[in-house]
């Protein structure tokens, strides 16, 4: 690590403590505690994941320089503040809890900073802009923690956002990781191969969730090295929300329980919005489910989902068959 680098990780350590302080000890952070407590974080996941209140003000460069950090450029460029044409520091998270975002040795990078009460004029999350230290792009929100547990059960579970990752946590389920807001890229994907033979997509169930777990699953299928999976909530919640609904014990159980094969989620994810009793709507279907099939090369596989769609739709094993087999010489 440069110089600089180490002053920049030291400054954002720095920074996780006041604001994990800020949270837990002062009056300042009450509300913000409040919200936390009420979403179900304990004191003890708080200052496990040292999650922080950046108060509404001003108080981060004055704070730091009595701290010896008091190089002007490595403030201006640490990503916490924002710099004013004349050259003034502006705290950048304010009235926003702290996620702290770690690098894969532990050590705080980043932060991703939720406002309490959402509303249309700020984002709901923001995140550090990328830094010496910070590159998003191959970081994994809770990968530093789960690592250890991905390697032991071969497993990696893939949540949207930080509450989720944090929810299954809490239900005993550690080797969750999320990517920072936006779709998994080859870094983080490289990463999530050296450690895990099987991939869960458990994304939220909202529409949005479901059009993003076709996104990840695309980008995952030509790396081909992890078996991958979808873990599917009910009622259109994301995890946090399924935690909140039905308890711990049992969101556990929905999590371990509620796993299917990328076919089976693309089977259903292609109804949506099709009338099935519609036979136009049935064609299409085929249409786009034979696709997904003609990818596996688990001929077992293909035969059981075949024998469904022929039972569902009144049609011959054998003409599904061979048109399956014709989509797969036109991919393959
Ligand atoms: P919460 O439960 O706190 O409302 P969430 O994780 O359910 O948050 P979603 O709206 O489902 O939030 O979004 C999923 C993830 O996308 C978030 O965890 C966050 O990482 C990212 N995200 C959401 N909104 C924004 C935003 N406005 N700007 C940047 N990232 C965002
Ligand atoms: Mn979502
Ligand atoms: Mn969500
Ligand atoms: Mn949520």
């Amino acid at each position: 690590v440069s110089e600089p680098n180490r002053k920049l990780l030291e400054m954002y350590q720095t920074t996780v403590d006041l604001y994990h302080y800020i949270l837990m000890e002062t009056e300042a952070g009450q509300a913000a505690l409040d919200y936390v407590h009420a979403r179900g974080l304990s004191d003890e996941l708080l200052r496990e994941f040292k999650i922080g209140f950046a108060p509404d003000e001003n108080l981060l460069e004055v704070y730091l320089k009595d701290r010896a950090f008091d190089d002007y450029q490595l403030l201006h460029k640490s990503g916490l503040f924002i710099t004013s044409q004349e050259g003034q520091l502006f705290d950048r998270f304010k009235g926003r809890v702290m996620f702290p975002i770690r690098d894969a040795f532990g050590r705080p990078v980043a932060f991703s900073g939720r406002i309490l009460v959402k509303n249309e004029q700020v984002p709901k999350y923001l995140n550090s802009p990328e830094t010496d230290i910070f590159n998003k792009r191959k970081i994994l929100f809770n990968f530093d923690k789960a690592k250890a547990e991905i390697r032991r059960q071969k497993e990696v579970i893939l949540f949207e956002g930080f509450m989720d990752v944090l929810a299954a946590y809490r239900a005993g389920v550690k080797n969750g990781v999320a990517s920072m807001g936006t779709s998994l890229t080859e870094d983080q994907i490289y990463l999530l191969e050296r450690h895990a033979q099987r991939l869960l997509v458990c994304y939220d169930g909202d529409e949005p969730g479901q059009r993003a777990t076709k996104r990840t699953l695309d980008l995952l299928e030509p790396y081909g090295k992890m078996e991958l999976g979808v873990i599917m909530l009910p009622d259109q919640m994301d995890p946090d929300e399924t935690l909140h609904k039905y308890g711990l014990e049992h969101f556990a159980k929905i999590l371990q329980e509620n796993r299917v094969s990328p076919i089976a989620f693309f089977m259903q994810l292609y109804r949506q919005g099709r009338n099935m009793r519609n036979e136009d709507d049935q064609v299409d279907y085929l249409h786009d489910v034979l696709p997904e099939l003609a990818k596996t090369n688990d001929r077992i596989q293909q035969d059981l989902y075949l024998n469904r769609l022929a039972d569902e739709f009144h049609l011959e094993r054998a003409d599904l068959r061979a048109q399956l087999d014709q989509v797969v010489s036109q991919v393959g």
